[in-house]
């Protein structure tokens, strides 16, 4: 959320509301949770509502005070998400309720300068991650030419809106073809009519990404460059484990799995090869995303998944990277504990399990299997071996995880040593009033007896 002006830290000028338009009034605990940073305010917290649904809104405290603008739904139990904060009673005298489309395409291209800023040797990357770009509601992945875009609430569904971000990413990143991929609980959640996933732009659906390739910006140029150096010297085996073109990925929006790639661990991928070697296991491996970046490093690399059309894809990406890779259908719990039961040994261990706690209900049964997923990892893992080890339940804490990895090494009676704690790739910001955007762990851990 962008930053209130300074006069608005002070508490002696009280905003008045703005004497028209839509305006959701919270309750003291709602009013209190926004004041703490925080942008959501939940159905519970909403004292009363004059707004049509996806309105954009004046949110004012139980006083009548102006508190900022937000996105409303009616329907979802996220009721108003923040899209400005309370401005100065002079700065509010002089604007109105912002034009939503044209915000939306000013965040977009924000958003879009940021990337350029932080995201390098990719041209697949997270364009606009919702709240964390302040455009709540809102996904945009692009995949080197095609672009693809997830609407979540009734603000952003809005076909003015729809058209200022289409017209945006059109002249902004010149694609080749704009998806949507539509989630249809969501939609039936904020009770908006069904869609099918489709191309909304253009003609272009699947194309072929590259990941850590060796030059920088590629997600300019999108093409990779040949970069003179010699792959031989140890500057470059330390710096870049990953061939200089880098990893390429298949991305087919429409069809098959419909599903893109886990961007959020792009950059974990190159840490990952920055320490493997050995013989490889990449656990849950989807398509191949630890898998093909290990390969290059490892002396062998086996995916495991339980998703058959997964594996199949993975295996294509392999093919695309003249890789010889195993995959493996199972379930990894079973066959982590045959593995573990047979004796098998590897250097280097990635797990990467879905997120095993989707709420705060969850986590003790989520702890429990993290724990036993490392613990079977750990028990195959040699000394001087490397285990990157993955959580990407938002409900279960770093620290939580960090204990749960911690019991696993004492139970397999290992002792660990940190070698990286990361997060998502940075095209993911994290937001500290927002810990929802700080959802991704990975752990890189030196292994000894
Ligand atoms: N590491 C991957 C992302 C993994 S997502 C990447 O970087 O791209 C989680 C994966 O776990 C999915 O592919 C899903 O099919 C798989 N999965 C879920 N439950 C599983 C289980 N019990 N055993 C094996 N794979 C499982």
């Amino acid at each position: 959320m962008p930053k209130s002006s300074p006069a608005s830290r002070t508490k002696s000028a009280p905003v008045p509301a703005p004497n028209s338009g839509p305006t959701v009034t919270l309750s003291p605990r709602g009013a209190a949770r926004l004041k703490s940073g925080h942008p959501w305010v939940y159905k519970s917290d909403i004292a009363s509502a004059n707004a049509e649904p996806g309105a954009i809104v004046s949110v004012l405290d139980a006083r009548g005070r102006f508190l900022g603008t937000a996105l409303y739904s009616s329907t979802s139990q996220i009721a108003i998400r923040m899209i400005s904060r309370e401005t100065s009673s002079k700065e509010r005298a002089s604007r109105d309720v912002p034009d939503l489309p044209a915000l939306v395409s000013q965040r977009i291209r924000e958003a879009i300068t940021y990337r350029k800023n932080y995201v390098h040797n990719t041209n697949a990357y997270r364009v606009v991650f919702s709240e964390a770009d302040f455009l709540p509601g809102l996904i945009i992945d692009r995949y080197n030419d095609v672009l693809s875009l997830q609407i979540l609430t009734q603000a952003m569904d809005a076909e003015p809106v729809r058209g200022a971000i289409l017209e945006t990413l059109i002249a902004e990143l010149k694609p080749e073809g704009i998806v949507e991929r539509v989630d249809p609980r969501i939609r039936e959640l904020e009770q908006l009519p069904p869609r099918d996933s489709a191309l909304l732009w253009g003609k272009k659906s699947s194309t072929i990404v590259t990941m850590n390739s060796e030059p920088e910006g590629l997600s300019e140029s999108q093409e990779p460059k040949a970069k003179s150096r010699n792959p031989e010297s140890r500057e470059s085996k330390a710096e870049s484990p990953t061939p200089q073109a880098g990893v390429l990925f298949h991305y087919d929006a429409l069809g098959g799995q419909k599903t893109g790639a886990f961007l959020d661990q792009r950059e974990n991928y190159a840490a990952a090869a920055r320490y493997a070697h050995g013989n490889a296991l990449d656990i849950f491996c989807y398509h191949g995303g630890f898998a093909l970046h290990l390969a290059p490093v490892c002396t062998s690399v086996v995916g495991v998944d339980s998703s058959r059309p997964a594996l199949e894809v993975a295996d294509k990406n392999a093919a695309l990277n003249h890789r010889q890779l195993d995959w493996i259908e199972a379930n990894a719990f079973d066959l982590l504990r045959d593995y573990a039961a047979a004796g098998n040994k590897y250097q280097t261990i990635v797990l990467d399990p879905p997120a095993f706690a989707k709420s705060k209900r969850d986590i003790d049964k989520a702890l429990s299997g993290y724990k036993e997923l490392n613990l079977r990892a750990l028990k195959m893992l040699q000394p001087g071996g490397i285990l990157i080890t993955c959580s990407c339940s938002f409900a279960v804490s770093p620290h939580d995880f960090q204990e749960t990895v911690a019991a696993a090494a004492l139970d397999a009676h290992k002792s660990l040593r940190l070698l990286e704690m990361r997060h998502a790739s940075q095209d993911h910001p994290i937001l500290l009033n927002v810990p929802e955007t700080d959802y991704l762990k990975c752990l890189i851990f030196h292994v000894s007896n």
